[in-house]
């Protein structure tokens, strides 16, 4: 890369390590034309799907959105931030994973429904019932029967 400094070509890579739990790179570089030092980081670009929405528009992934719904279903419930935290970092990282640039944003509602079925069935019922905009009672009543059904196995 250029040198911040003087703009030349040449910089020279000097030292290289790991930082961040190995998440980065640390690179120290020297320009070869006017010898100043500088340091590059280096980290993956961790690009989170768009989502589609149901009447075919597009949107930005919106992880304070993400949050809020969580945050939301689990009002009041035993379930600290912490647990959020980690639920919202498995389901980013589900949705990356799928390697997809666009994704339905459903997709994105299944995601968290099954997380939030680890988490508190409560929760889940809580989100289940705003977010799948359910038609009728019956689609309701199946989705907590699925739930008790899933009790008695575990
Ligand atoms: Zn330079």
């Amino acid at each position: 890369m250029h040198c911040p400094f003087c703009s030349a070509d040449d910089t020279k890579v000097i030292d290289s390590r790991l930082v961040a739990d190995g998440d980065a790179v640390r690179r120290r570089r020297e320009c070869q034309v006017c010898g100043e030092r500088f340091t590059t980081f280096e980290t993956a670009e961790l690009v989170m799907p768009r989502l589609i929405k149901r009447d075919g528009t597009h949107e930005p992934f919106d992880d304070e959105k993400l949050k809020v719904s969580l945050t939301k279903a689990l009002e009041k419930r035993p379930v600290s931030v912490d647990q959020i935290e980690t639920a919202l970092g498995h389901i980013k990282h589900r949705l990356r994973s799928t390697g997809e640039r666009e994704l339905p944003s459903l997709r994105v509602g299944e995601e968290v429904m099954a997380e939030l079925r680890q988490l508190d069935p409560v929760a889940y019922v809580r989100f289940a019932s705003v977010y799948r905009d359910f038609q009728d009672v019956s689609e309701f009543t199946e989705e907590i029967q699925k739930l008790s059904t899933d009790n008695e196995r575990s």
